[in-house]
């Protein structure tokens, strides 16, 4: 069966970049009607924390990335680890390294010196007829892995095609570190092995690590996985997505209004196709997703059509549910709206014209508390309307139906009294009432809006 996981180390929020391998193993799993595992890479201990782990399960969560095994941490598996290691000592596939951090920077100096790739030497590996060095007092050992001397390590990347690394280019890694902790290299493929995963979809970033773990699958005699590496993904200026360059956590984009569909459909578009398609919904994508059409180039982070793709799904949302999005955003301004009819109808009227829930708040913010004008806008409020619209303040208030149709009735009858054409009115009653010059038809706008409200701000100008 197909078996694939996602591995994030929790030193931070769950990256884009990661978000994206999740999604395509996740649907690469659903696809075949196999198993995704999550398993958290926590053994670099300084920078994991419990903070970080529940961000990715929070953001996995609102992805919808449900996995059929898992949270497995690592470091509950320290056990499991040193079994293999023990068996790895036995077997004479792996070596007690007691090199100190001095002694390799001094290996690493010599070869830089001599214009050498640093690599560590071999000093402490076993071989027929040589003699190791003196055991020195009170050096705790790294352990490395006794690496291949000869041959090529290839395997056919299910994304970048068939790759061969020389294991001439290869040194003794280091599995277990002094403090007994193993490095990833080495936890990687014990897990991968453990957990039975068929297919490794990871970040291009991890293509110089893969020889190596190739090899330990090999002495240990376990079945090898298939792997994938993914480019990575650019900021639009062509440099690596950062944190320096905007955005890169799933938490951001669900904090500034993407809806987590929109982010999948996104996310899945990037460094993979199927034909034209943009739009596609989960059920499609894991319909689709057969590993194939993915690209060998790095993909583009492109905010306007992530905007588009968002703006989409909006539009399809239904109301109740971008209410409770809206009356959150309207909270973080502070704003304390509740869900009820009015609110629905309010963001029927606006979702048409928004990219995200935090710009339909942007609008709907007008309905709580008065919202302040840019200068251009402001300027659109002149003084020759200033008294119509006191005037039309007087005719609303009077108004026994506040609806559409009655609000229309007496604008029409403003115009007549005043000789003005409808933008004339409209404009500034929209910046006065609305803050802004342009929004959807003024009556439409105005019916959602408490009558005292309007007729307050009107005579209040
Ligand atoms: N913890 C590694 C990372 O976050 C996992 C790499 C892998 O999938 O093997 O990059």
């Amino acid at each position: 069966t197909v078996r694939t996981r996602i591995a994030p180390s929790p030193t931070g929020f769950l990256h884009l970049g990661t978000a994206r391998t999740a999604l395509f193993s996740w649907a690469y799993a659903r696809h075949h009607g196999g198993e995704f595992v999550l398993r958290i890479e926590d053994t670099d201990v300084a920078r994991s924390t419990q903070e970080s782990v529940e961000q990715i399960l929070q953001a996995m969560r609102w992805l919808g990335l449900d996995y059929d095994e898992g949270p497995v941490y690592q470091m509950r598996r320290l056990d499991r680890y040193r079994e293999v290691v023990d068996q790895m000592l036995a077997a004479g596939t792996a070596y007690r390294c007691y090199c100190t951090p001095q002694e390799l920077d001094e290996m690493r100096e010599a070869q830089r010196a001599r214009g050498e790739k640093t690599r560590y030497d071999g000093r402490w590996r076993p071989a027929p007829g040589k003699t190791l060095p003196p055991v020195p007092e009170g050096v705790a050992p790294a352990i490395r892995f006794c690496n291949p001397l000869d041959g090529v390590v290839t395997w056919d990347d299910l994304v970048k095609g068939p790759i061969s690394i020389a294991n001439r280019e290869i040194d003794d890694l280091i599995i277990v570190r002094p403090d007994g902790v193993p490095t990833y290299n080495f936890a990687v493929v014990i897990d991968d092995w453990d957990m039975r995963i068929s297919h490794v979809f990871r970040g291009d970033e991890h293509v110089n690590n893969t020889p190596w773990q190739i090899n330990i699958f090999n002495a240990l005699g376990a079945p090898l996985p298939l792997f994938g590496h993914v480019p990575v993904i650019l900021g639009d200026d062509g440099q690596k997505l950062s944190k320096r360059r905007g955005a890169v956590s799933v938490t951001a984009y669900e904090e500034a209004g993407y809806l987590p569909e929109a982010m999948v459909n996104y996310l899945a578009r990037l460094g993979w196709s199927h034909g034209d398609d943009e739009l596609f919904s989960r059920r499609e994508l894991v319909e689709w997703f057969d590993g194939q059409h993915l690209s060998k180039s790095p993909a583009q982070w492109d905010p306007a059509k992530l905007s588009w793709v968002n703006a989409h799904y909006i539009k399809q949302a239904d109301n109740e549910r971008l209410s409770r999005l809206v009356v959150a955003q309207l909270s973080a301004r502070g704003i304390a709206a509740e869900e009820s009819e009015l609110l629905l109808r309010r963001v029927a009227l606006f979702k048409d014209r928004c990219a995200t829930t935090a710009e339909l708040a942007d609008w709907l913010a007008m309905y709580y508390a008065d919202v302040k004008a840019t200068e251009a806008d402001a300027a659109q409020l002149t003084e020759a309307a200033r008294p119509v619209l006191r005037e039309l303040a007087q005719t609303l208030s009077g108004l026994a139906a506040w609806d559409k149709a009655a609000i229309s009735q007496a604008l029409k009858q403003a115009l007549a009294a005043h000789g003005l054409k409808m933008p004339q009115l409209a404009i500034p009653l929209r910046v006065a009432v609305c803050g802004r010059a342009q929004t959807p038809s003024v009556d439409a706008v105005l019916e959602l809006f408490p009558k005292e409200i309007v007729v307050n701000r009107l005579r209040n100008l």
